[in-house]
């Protein structure tokens, strides 16, 4: 039985990375020397030297810098395309990657469109030479001035922007001292031109950020929000709402926010019912890859196999991408999951491992409302779907493991469904 093989050979999908924080030494260092950019090292081997962080606002000032270095539309290519092809060879099939706007515009005076320009070049050779698929959140930097974010929101939120592959809005850099509720307004002005909301919170502030950015962001995915922990109220609320967590344990553990592996909260919020993806966040500033992070969810953090493939099909699934790939790729990922254990001499999944069409059936369920649950059922196309369906939410009820939330809610959509079927 090969797990360490089997882990890197699953299909995964990357939902919080960035763009800027995953450019490589070798790349930072050959765009340093042909932007005449000052850096602190000269070799691979001291610009790791370089990445270890004192704290949260140090690791902000060496990504600033490390910034710099970007200054040429085919710079952006460059990096764009090199992520892909990372990302690729580690077996990603699909990646929503962060990228700040401002510092390229504020800073060094590009044009939105230039750049946007740029960094799709990148995507597309990327998906040309290694079939991955890539879209951009864009961030906010949470020290713009409200008058900048305004400006960069309209361009973000732009039509243009979303046939380019925007797809979200995110908020970044430094938690403390800027709340969530600063960016209210910013975060308003996206949704109204249908963009979603998808901030970083609860990292170096607690629950307090995570509440912030649900009530005033009303975000529907949160970037890391692993503090969350620390409030039995909010898992509850994160549970019941299906809120997912991009989780980044690495990233985690080099900022300070856990202590080790063992400490982080990942189990903790998996067995709450919490809905998680895993994560690599900056991968060559924290030492770490995508593949890496798999290998330490499951030998550090204790996440068992099923939870780790639950996770991955949790990152399509909450992925913004339209429902119908969403479903190809679960579907797909699926296969080969099934195919890659036979390969690596692991059982089979077991039967709690919910199929995927199940994850789609489940926002119904989430909302409360009996019309809509009976109207998410009646949208599975087959006797098979609607039976397997009925059977996991009676196994839901009661088989021991699952989270009283989930209990309570599979209990709800039984009782929604009693007037349409025999249950
Ligand atoms: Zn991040």
């Amino acid at each position: 039985m090969d797990i360490e093989g089997y882990l890197k050979a699953m299909p995964k999908a990357e939902i919080h990375v960035h763009l800027e924080g995953s450019m490589r030494p070798e790349i930072l260092l050959q765009l340093a020397t042909k932007n005449d950019v000052d850096l602190p090292g000269k070799t691979v081997e001291t610009i790791q030297q370089w990445y270890v962080f004192r704290d949260f606002s140090h690791f902000v000032e060496i990504y600033i810098t490390i910034c710099r270095t970007l200054q040429k539309p085919e710079d952006f290519t460059l990096i764009a395309y090199d992520l892909g092809k990372t990302l690729a060879e580690q077996n990603v099939r699909y990646a929503e990657v962060t990228t700040t706007p401002g510092l390229h515009i504020y800073g060094n005076g590009l044009d939105f469109r230039t750049w946007l320009e740029s960094i799709n070049a990148g995507r597309q050779q990327a998906k040309d030479e290694f079939g991955i698929e890539m879209r951009w959140i864009m961030d906010l930097a949470r020290n713009l001035d409200s008058e900048r974010a305004e400006e960069l929101v309209a361009l973000i939120a732009s039509d243009y922007a979303r046939d380019n592959g925007v797809v979200a809005l995110g908020l970044g850099g430094a938690e403390v001292g800027f709340p969530p509720e600063m960016f209210e307004a910013a975060f308003a002005q996206a949704r109204e031109r249908g963009l979603p909301g998808n901030p970083h919170a609860g990292e170096t502030v607690g629950p307090v950020s995570i509440w912030g950015a649900l009530r005033s962001l009303k975000a529907t995915r949160i970037g890391h929000g692993v503090r969350a922990i620390e409030d039995p109220e909010l898992v509850t609320y994160l549970v019941e709402h299906q809120i997912p967590l991009e989780v980044c344990p690495t990233s985690n553990l080099c900022l300070g926010v856990f202590p080790s592996y063992e400490a982080h909260s990942l189990k903790q919020l998996v067995e709450a019912g919490v809905v998680v993806t895993i994560n690599s966040d900056d991968p060559p500033m924290f030492n770490t890859t995508i593949n890496d992070e798999y290998l330490h969810v499951f030998k550090d953090c204790g996440l068992t196999l099923p939870q780790i493939e639950k996770a991955t099909l949790e990152a399509v699934r909450v992925s913004y991408l339209p429902d119908k790939r969403k479903r190809e790729l679960v579907d797909d990922f699926q296969t080969t999951f099934n195919r890659l254990r036979g390969e690596f001499g692991i059982d089979p999944a077991s039967s709690q491992q919910s199929p995927g069409w199940i994850e789609d059936f489940w926002a119904g369920i989430l909302s409360r409302e009996p019309e809509r649950i009976r109207a998410a059922f009646q949208q599975l196309q087959d006797a098979e779907e609607r039976s397997g369906t009925i059977q996991h939410l009676q196994r839901m009820v009661s088989e021991d493991g699952w989270a009283e939330p989930q209990r309570v809610s599979a209990q709800r959509a039984l009782d929604a469904l009693r007037p349409i079927i025999d249950v």
